[in-house]
Parts: structure tokens; sequence; C-alpha cells
């Protein structure tokens, strides 16, 4: 038995038999005809003072050491000597109160131990019949006061062996329950830990929709979106959830699997949710269970995987067509050239040559983009400073006409180097700076360069304060022909973003309109890449007859 079951049996125990001789002595005051012979009140209150001052001992040692067998024992004996003292001064061998014996008996049956019912039964048969001998007299003959004393002793005896069969079954069931108590902690412990070791999200909810438990993994989603959300409606924290839980209502199993948006913490974050009904062991619907995990990294990596695979396939045709016009487009140039020094051409033709020679110019600058763009992955890895490689650009970019002059500001630790692809590192920064150096005013124009390195990274940001980009254009803006000058190819940055996701690093672009752009480079100090088949790498350098960084810069 447990504490509590203890102090229950203890208390209700004690009281009873207060109870009992409280009666007693009231029955005597307000009944005393019931009682047979002379009912002497003042003895009556002396044992019900004697159980009120055994009741003290007992709640003292209660107390103390517990409900122990020794606590048990006594209250046992002493039970059965204030019921024989109760019936010797109630009629002795006629007293109507010899039941009190019975109670002692179940009393003893419950509080235990095993055997206190025997012993409390046994007890009572001698103590009785003491009373029966030395009260013989008042029966009216030797007969009846032995009928009456073996139907008292039948009674006890029966009393106890149906007391003690009822304990023992009593303790039967509380064992059983016991057990079955901590099985049931055991398989919610067990469920908990289940549940908490999962990696998606798990909530369950009740038929209503309002949310019964969360897992760890849902609160580490969610976050504080979550926290205390007991009783609380589920479509209130996942909107839309309302919509996937009708639906898996209709359905035998599990609902679909859905994405849906939500907001948690200002940002945006796609859940790819499923639901599942809890049924009881009868077969009746409990509510529901919602398993999720957060997909928004997945979706973005999907989105740049399809932009990956698009500009793949485009540079592949890209690469094709190049190849196919570049032939036919230096012959068409070279006889211009010809027919320009020939003296074949009259002086105003002359113009419409050097036209010709200037588009043929431009187409080639195209297509050798496209070649460019379609360039298989390759790794030439070499260890540049990224200073000297800066400084180069600036130079060739300076050369250039129309190009503004701006001040340029470059931070760049001198020792900073990186090993990667030198030509496709090149393409990169003359992309850039090209593009800063197109956006800037003709007056006051500024560009910065900044390059700072971790262990494993270097991170490059080139700022201009140019005429900046729209959030419409900032979408597009690495996209394949995608362009906003009325003679560019659309293929600068796409090139870049290409080259920088090859290289393992990534590009951010931070712009406002009429304030500047901002594009930030990460790359890994480092990179490891496998070499594409060498006969790809071959077929490009067939292609491409002139080098990555001549023709972005011619
Ligand atoms: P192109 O330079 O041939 O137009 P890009 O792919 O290099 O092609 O650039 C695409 C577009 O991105 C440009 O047309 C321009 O609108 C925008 N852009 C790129 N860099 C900048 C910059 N630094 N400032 C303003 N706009 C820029």
């Amino acid at each position: 038995m447990d504490s509590k079951t203890d102090t229950r049996l203890f208390l209700l125990v004690t009281a009873g038999r207060l109870l009992i001789f409280v009666l007693l002595v009231m029955a005597g005051a307000i009944f005393p005809g019931s009682f047979v012979g002379e009912v002497r009140l003042s003895y009556l209150s002396c044992l019900l003072g004697c159980a009120f001052f055994l009741t003290l001992i007992w709640i003292y040692w209660f107390q103390k050491k517990g409900l122990s067998d020794q606590l048990k024992g006594a209250q046992t004996v002493t039970d059965v000597l204030l019921a024989t003292m109760a019936v010797y001064l109630t009629g002795g061998i006629l007293s109507r109160f010899s039941f009190l014996y019975s109670i002692a008996i179940i009393t003893s049956c419950l509080l235990g131990p095993k055997r206190a019912g025997t012993r409390s039964a046994l007890l009572s048969t001698l103590f009785y019949a003491i009373v029966c001998i030395v009260t013989r007299n008042q029966a009216p003959s030797l007969e009846e006061a032995a009928f009456t004393f073996f139907l008292n002793m039948a009674a006890f005896n029966t009393i106890a062996l149906l007391a003690l069969s009822l304990s023992k079954r009593l303790r039967n069931v509380e064992e059983k329950l016991k057990d079955t108590t901590k099985d049931m902690h055991l398989l919610e412990e067990i469920q908990r830990h289940l549940a908490n070791s999962l990696r998606s999200g798990l909530i369950t909810v009740d038929v209503n929709g309002r949310i019964l438990y969360y897992n760890i993994a849902a609160h580490e989603i969610l976050g504080q979106v979550v926290t205390n959300s007991y009783g609380k409606y589920v479509k209130d924290l996942i909107p839309g959830s309302e919509r996937l839980l009708s639906s898996c209502h209709g359905q035998s199993a599990t609902g679909d699997r859905r994405e849906l948006g939500l907001m948690v913490n200002d940002k945006k974050m796609i859940l790819g949710i499923s639901c599942f009904k809890i049924f009881d062991h009868m077969g009746e619907l409990l509510g529901h269970g919602l398993i999720f995990q957060d997909i928004t990294e997945i979706k973005a990596q999907e989105e740049r995987l399809k932009l990956i695979d698009r500009l793949a396939a485009l540079g592949e045709m890209a690469a094709g067509l190049a190849h196919e016009i570049r032939n036919p487009l230096a012959s068409i140039s070279g006889a211009a050239e010809y027919l320009g020094q020939s003296g074949l051409v009259m002086p105003e033709g002359q113009r419409l040559l050097s036209i010709i020679e200037r588009e043929a110019e431009r187409l080639s600058q195209l297509t050798n983009s496209f070649l460019l763009y379609g360039r298989p992955e390759r790794k030439r890895s070499e260890t540049v400073n990224l200073k000297d490689e800066f400084s180069a650009a600036l130079i060739l970019l300076k050369q250039r006409k129309r190009l503004s002059q701006a001040v340029v500001e470059m931070d760049v630790p001198d020792d900073l180097e990186i090993t990667v692809d030198g030509d496709m590192l090149r393409q990169v920064i003359l992309n850039v700076l090209l593009n800063a150096f197109q956006a800037l005013p003709e007056e006051k124009g500024l560009v910065r360069i900044v390059a700072t390195s971790t262990d494993d990274e270097v991170q490059i940001e080139i700022e201009d304060n140019g005429l900046g980009i729209s959030p419409e254009t900032l979408k597009k803006i690495f996209n394949p022909f995608f362009t906003t000058k009325p003679e560019g190819t659309g293929l600068g940055l796409s090139i870049v973003h290409r080259i920088v996701t090859e290289l393992g690093g990534n590009i951010q672009v931070n712009s406002e309109p009429y304030t500047g752009t901002r594009f930030t480079i990460t790359l890994p100090l480092r990179k490891e890449k496998e070499t594409p088949p060498e006969k790809e790498i071959l077929a490009y350098e067939a292609a491409s007859s002139l080098s990555a960084r001549n023709l972005s810069m011619s």
C-alpha cells in the first residue's frame, strides 16, 4: 500500500472508531431502555475517553512511523479490548453490541497484515468467551448462554473468513492496478521519448482542432508560436491546417501531404505537412496528428536547381549556336576588311564597311559570351593574389572608352590569396566591376572594393554609388539575356552566377535605386572540385579560340 492509501485507511478507521463510541454513549443517554440492565453512562463515557486517548496515541505513532505492522497489531488488540468493555458494560452475554467485535475483526482484516484478521477473530472469541463466562448469570439459562456464545463466535469467524478473502482480493486488485499504472507511465514515457526523438514536428489535436500535445521538434520549427499553445486552435498557429484536417477527416487513413506557408518571426516559412487520425481502442476518433517539416530551404534549393538546369540547357544551346555563327562571322569580317583595304569600295561605301566591321565585332563578342556561358565546368586551380587581380582588372577597365572616370577605393589585404581557377575568378571580377562602372554617374562616381577572409572563405564586396537596381529588376538580373542596357547582352551576371556557383560560393546583391548597388561574393579559399572529362574541355577549347578573359573585355 502506498502512503496515501495508508493515511486514508488510518483516518477512516480512527474516525469510524470514535464515531461508534460517541454513538454508543449518545444511545445510552437518549435510549437507556434499549440497553439490557442498568446503563452506566459514566463507564461508557470513560470508555469513550479511552477511545479518544488511544486515538491520540495512534495519531502520534502514525505520524512518527506511518502505518507500521506494530501499530496495526496494537490497534487490533485495543479494538478488541474496547469492544469487550463495551459489550460488558451494555449487558455482557445479553448485550446488543456484540457486533462491535465484528467491526474490530473487519477493521483488522482491512488494515492487515495477512494474519491480523485471524488473530483478531481468535482474540474476539477469547474475550467474548470471558465476558460470557463472567456474565453467564444474566442469561435465562446456561443453554441459552452457550447458544448465544456459539452463535456469536460462529459469526465472528465467518466474518473474519469473508473479510479476509475480500481484503485479499482487494490487495490483488490494488497490486494489479499498481502494475498497470506503472506500465502506463512507462508507455507514456516511451511515447513521449519517441515523439521527442522525431526530427519532424508533431502536433496532436482533439476532434475540434485544439492542441493536446506538441513535441520538441515542433517547438524548434515553430519557435515561440507554439509555446504554451495547449488548448489553442491549431488553425490559429498554422493557417490552412484546418483544410488539411478536414480533408484528413474524410479519408480512411492519412490525408495528403501539403505545403503551407506561414510567417514565423516575420520570416516566411514553408511547411511540408501531413495529417493522420488517432483512434481509441474502441475505434472512436480521438483527434488528429499533424506531422511537419520546415522545407523552406529545400524549396529555395529546388528553385535554384531549376534555374541552374535552365541555365545549363541554355548554355549548351548557346555554345552550339555560337560555334555555328563564328565561322561565317569571321568570313564576313575578313571580307569586309579585305574590301576596305582593296580600294574597290567608294569612300561613302567605306562608312558602310566600317558599320559591317563594328557590328560583326559586336556579334563576335556576343557569340564569345555564349561560348563562355556554355563552357563545361573545369578545374585549373592556381593560387592567385586577390589584390593583384583587382588591380589588373581596374587597369583593363580604365582603358575602356566611355567608362566613367570614377574614384576607386580598394581595401584588399596585400597577402590575401585564393586557390581557384584564375580565369573564372577574373571573369567574375571583370563582369561585376564593368557593371559597376557602367552604372556610375558622370560625376562623383565611386567604386569600393573590400575583401576579407576567414579560415575557410573569402568575402568580396563590390559597391558603387550608381543608378541602382529596382526591386523588380533585381529579381531578374541573373537570368541569361536579361539586360536594361541598349547594347547589353544580358549574359555578364548569369556567367558570374554560374561561375560562383561552380566554385562553391554564393553571390548576393543589395541595391537601392539612385543610391547604389553592392555585390557580395563569397568563395571558398580552397575548392576541391572534380575535373570534367578531358574530352569536354577539349571540345570547349576547340569551340572557343579566344581566352575567356579576352572575350569579356573585347
Ligand atoms: P548586361 O551588363 O549586358 O546588361 P548583366 O547580366 O551583366 O548584363 O547585367 C544585367 C543587368 O543587371 C544590367 O542590364 C543592369 O540592369 C543590372 N545591373 C548589373 N549590375 C548593376 C549595377 N552595378 N548597377 C546597376 N544595375 C546593374
